[in-house]
């Protein structure tokens, strides 16, 4: 056979295997006969469902747990019209070597759907293939399309032309809220509430957004000089506006900051500087906040929204240690989330508290301006190279760049649930430390604690579960074996004076700036203290992997009436915004009576 018949037939194999397979599964879910349903899926498998079936992010593992769920929510709901997306593709994942996987649509009474899913075992019939993972997410809310693409926003022109008013007046009203208020409050112009209220805007809901900082951006300018995004730009655009094809792989942070400005104009994204968000109310038989704001001229105002986005970042208050002496240490004593750029540091003794990736970051960027930097480390801490190491995470991003529609890609990543995650980092993150021996032997020599997860898993998992206990290394791991950053290790202060601190193994530092790179109280504090003790029990502890298998309250809705939480990396925020946008839209259109 020729080659190019050859892929020919193979291509036609793989798609007769995907269709028969995609018609079996939809006969069995339309009639709802279950038991056929689990015979299709691995003992191994995954479900992973987002908002379709019960308006939650939901994680179903092994057969049992599929079965009870689609007896609970299938029964419910429903869904038909299962139809094959584009072409089936070879792949693997972990321990399954070759793995066909396809996309697919389907409909339910409210939505449309989209479908991932991942065939292992004898891939040459439908009836021998069973599933490894599968994700089902809500993908449109009939009735109410995306304005974009070819259903962007048309204007009658003979009509526009006949008005005073044009387009810079109406995004001035629009802008103001002068004698209305929001349907959706969103705290903090970061990327994660930039790519949520731009989301619900697409979706026609009116949100605000309102920023401390002078500027959108702010966040990123105030950070130190050198910073870069420590991943590659492939995953890291913004929903909507992918950033320019001539952009740098790794985007430097006041490149990035102008970029958050240029896409909240862009988008026609409503925000407010200089307004604080200053603490909220929920009133249950109104179902609306009332929300505290202080504006940028000094005033007050209050605010009803129907739902609150909290998008302050993941990091929360900072935690600051108490340490015996502090108040008679008489130089300056800053936290990593403060500005330390003007600081002259030049020719002084810094002691940087702390070993995560902001104590690395801060102590080479003041080794840089010349100062003389000892990083003082509690715990072991997992490090792995910028490259070749820490791309590996996020591998697929990078094989699929220019040849795969990003947003396919995301979903093909969301389709592997974190448990899954967990599992594929264990001997991968083992791969990484392998390719970083060099790198971790030297560290190891001069001291330097290293670790790799309580569960051998690697700073993804620790960034998935704690958002700190990792150093990406950009340059500070070299310092630290050369000895140009200093190390004490294994000890802690116990006691500080005038200018000098004690440590715990009975050695002393004269020490002219304390730098505390201790990291931040959990989100749920950050909670409490913006909406009460009520609310943040209520919600409970933010970020990390729950029981059920997904971040906790993260983007989905949570145990409090019309509150929800944006935050983290971009990617998070370009896919999981959507699904908040689209929970928040049926909400407010009365469509989740139901469920
Ligand atoms: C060095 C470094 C490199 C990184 N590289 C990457 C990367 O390559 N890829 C990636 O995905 N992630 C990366 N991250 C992580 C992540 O993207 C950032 O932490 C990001 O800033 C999180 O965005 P956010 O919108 O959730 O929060 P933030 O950017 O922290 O924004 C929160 C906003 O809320 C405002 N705010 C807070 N409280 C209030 C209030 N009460 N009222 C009004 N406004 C308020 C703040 O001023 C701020 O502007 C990196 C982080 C660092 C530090």
């Amino acid at each position: 056979m020729d080659s190019a018949v050859e892929v020919e037939t193979i291509a036609l194999t793989r798609r007769r295997v995907a269709q028969s397979w995609l018609s079996t599964f939809s006969e069995a879910l339309e009639a709802r006969k279950y038991d056929r349903v689990a015979r299709m899926m691995h003992a191994d498998c995954y479900w992973r469902d987002l908002l379709t079936f019960s308006w939650d992010f939901k994680t179903l593992q092994g057969i049992d747990q599929v079965k009870s769920w689609l007896r609970k929510t299938f029964d419910l709901v429903g869904a038909y019209a299962f139809r094959l997306e584009g072409e089936p593709a070879v792949g693997s994942i972990g321990q399954h070597s070759k793995t066909l996987e396809f996309f697919f649509r389907f409909e339910t009474k409210i939505a449309s759907g989209r479908g991932h899913v991942r065939l292992v075992g004898d891939l040459n019939s439908s009836a021998t293939a069973l599933v490894f993972t599968i994700l089902t997410a809500m993908y449109e809310l009939k009735g109410f399309p995306e304005a974009m693409g070819r259903n962007r926003p048309r204007e009658d022109q003979r009509a526009a032309s006949q008005s005073l008013e044009n387009w810079l007046d109406r995004r001035r009203v629009a802008r103001e809220f002068r004698d209305r208020d929001p349907d959706v409050l969103v705290i903090g112009a970061g990327q994660s509430g930039l790519m949520a209220a731009a989301r619900l805007g697409q979706f026609n809901v009116s949100a605000l957004i309102v920023e401390r900082s002078e500027r959108i951006g702010d966040v990123w300018r105030k950070r130190y000089r050198a910073l870069r995004l420590h991943n590659e730009i492939c995953m890291n655009h913004f929903a909507y506006m992918p950033f320019p094809d001539t952009w740098p792989v790794y985007i430097p942070k006041d490149k990035l900051a102008n970029w958050l400005e240029f896409y909240a104009e862009s988008m026609e994204l409503n925000v407010w500087t200089k307004t604080v968000f200053l603490g909220g109310e929920y009133d249950k038989s109104e179902r609306r906040w009332t929300a505290r704001l202080s504006l940028a001229d000094g005033s007050a105002r209050t605010m009803r929204p129907r739902h609150i986005i909290m998008a302050v970042g993941v990091s929360g208050i900072p935690s600051i240690p108490k340490l015996e002496g502090i108040e008679d240490f008489d130089g300056p004593v800053l936290h990593s989330s403060g500005q330390s750029d003007d600081l002259d540091v030049d020719g002084k003794s810094v002691l940087v508290v702390g070993a995560g990736t902001s104590a690395h970051d801060i102590a080479q960027d003041m080794h840089l301006r010349g100062a003389d930097v000892t990083m003082l480390q509690r715990s072991p801490v997992t490090v792995v190279s910028l490259e070749p190491s820490s791309v590996r995470a996020y591998e697929l991003y990078r094989e699929n760049d220019g040849v795969r529609p990003l947003a396919d890609t995301d979903f093909m990543i969301a389709a592997v649930p974190y448990d899954l995650l967990r599992r594929l980092h264990g001997p991968l993150s083992r791969q990484m430390a392998e390719m970083d021996k060099d790198l971790l032997d030297g560290l190891r020599k001069v001291g330097f604690l290293l670790d790799n997860g309580e569960d051998d898993t690697g700073y993804f998992l620790k960034l998935l579960r704690y958002q700190a206990g990792y150093y990406i290394n950009v340059g500070a791991s070299e310092l630290i074996i050369q000895g140009k950053i200093k190390l004490k290790s294994g000890v802690e202060i116990e006691r500080l004076t005038q200018r000098t601190a004690a440590f715990s193994d009975g050695s002393s530092l004269d020490v002219d700036v304390l730098m505390l790179a201790t990291g931040y109280q959990p989100l749920q504090e950050a909670v409490r203290t913006m909406f009460g003790d009520n609310v943040a029990d209520r919600v409970g502890p933010i970020w990390g992997i729950g029981s059920d298998g997904e971040l906790r309250n993260m983007y989905a809705r949570t145990a409090q009436e019309g509150f929800f939480v944006a935050g983290g990396g971009f990617p998070a925020a370009r896919v999981y915004s959507q699904y908040t946008a689209m929970f928040i839209k049926a909400d407010l259109e009365g469509l989740r009576a139901t469920t």
